[in-house]
């Protein structure tokens, strides 16, 4: 078997070489590391391998699988939970197995969006670089606190209930909204609408995948029904923002903080070491300029843990591969 695995860096190495060689088969593994990410113009590297293994930022479209079903390649392992980036019929014409993780430590993500909002709420960022340079002054560093104040969870699948319980243990009063809703949620907060959720809430967080139907869910008009001065928090996919909507909302005010993890032009920016070069996205460095916006390259998942479970469970979806055996982690259309 014999695995090409595309945009990895040394830490992807460093866990999934972890759990080859704890597992009962590694002699009849063979992975195969590839920087690049992939594309069409990158398939050649996958050539005679059995299985890719992807991740976020990796093009798995109709013509990408066709090129990889021609090159012998039968399975696609995303080694991530969403899977936006794949065309699932087109695998599924073509007869791959695709399987993902759907379930690595929620709570990775969900205590990065609590990084990011208490950040923001308190100006840690700001005031990181103001004491190093020896400016104690707290001018411009005013906070509010986190206790009493609203919070608005937009998708309560696994990692939007881990973000609710860490907000009820903040003393937040916890809004929902999801069209299919978790029983557990009803323990932690009142689920209500989108237009509801969005008016009543100081913290909005986005935790639903991207899908046709929430593809620029924040955009100009739910921008003015939510809250004057209310922060926004995506580390769910970048393409759920309307990014040029909320630059401008962010002009105007109505807006009052943005903390972003993910970016809808991330794929040409994150994971790369860019600070030697001049970065051309102008709405991007927009962004920037804002003291009261926060932007971390995808890192929410990037916890030991979660590295750790996302090698194992990728390895457990390669045993289901060879075996044929069900497996739960498989995606179908
Ligand atoms: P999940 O499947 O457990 O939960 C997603 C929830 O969103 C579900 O309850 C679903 O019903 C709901 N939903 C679907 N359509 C919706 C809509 N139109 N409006 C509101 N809710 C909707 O997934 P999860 O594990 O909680 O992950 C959520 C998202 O987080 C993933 O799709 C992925 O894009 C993102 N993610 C980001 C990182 C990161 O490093 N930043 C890591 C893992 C996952």
């Amino acid at each position: 078997m014999k695995i090409a695995i595309f945009s990895t860096q040394a830490y992807d190495r460093r866990f999934l070489d972890e759990a080859l060689q704890a597992h009962p088969d590694s002699r009849h593994i063979e992975l195969v590391y590839q920087e690049a990410s992939l594309a069409l113009h990158t398939v050649a590297l996958a050539q005679g391998c059995d299985a890719v293994c992807a991740f976020v930022n990796d093009r798995l479209d109709a013509p990408v699988l066709e090129a990889l079903h021609q090159a012998g390649v039968r399975a696609v392992l995303m080694r991530c939970a969403g899977f936006n980036n794949v065309d699932i019929e087109a695998a599924q014409r073509l007869g791959f197995f695709v399987a993902r993780v759907p379930a690595y430590s929620p709570e990775a993500v969900a205590e990065h969006t609590l990084a990011l909002i208490l950040t923001l709420n308190r100006n840690t960022h700001r005031a990181y670089a103001r004491v190093r340079e020896g400016n104690f002054a707290l001018d411009g560093l005013l906070g509010s606190n986190l206790h009493g104040k609203t919070a608005g969870i937009v998708g309560t699948g696994k990692i939007g209930l881990a973000t609710a319980r860490i907000l009820n243990g903040f003393g937040c009063k916890v809004l929902g909204y999801d069209p299919a809703p978790a029983p557990e949620f009803a323990a932690l907060g009142t689920m209500v609408d989108l237009p509801t959720l969005l008016a009543k809430s100081d913290i909005v967080s986005l935790h639903c995948p991207l899908v046709d139907a929430t593809r620029h869910m924040i955009n100009r008009d739910s921008l003015a029904g939510m809250k004057r001065g209310a922060m926004l928090v995506n580390t769910s996919r970048g393409a759920l923002i309307d990014t040029p909507a909320v630059i401008a909302a962010l002009k105007s005010r109505q807006l009052g903080f943005l903390a972003i993890d993910v970016y809808e032009q991330e794929g040409s920016l994150f994971f790369h070491d860019r600070s030697g070069d001049i970065i051309e996205d102008d709405v991007f460095q927009r962004l920037m300029t804002f003291p009261n916006v926060l932007v971390t390259g995808h890192q929410g998942f990037f916890t030991v843990e979660a590295m750790r479970e996302i090698a194992e469970v990728t390895f457990g979806n390669i045993d289901c591969f060879v075996s044929g055996k069900h497996c739960a982690n498989e995606i179908l259309p």
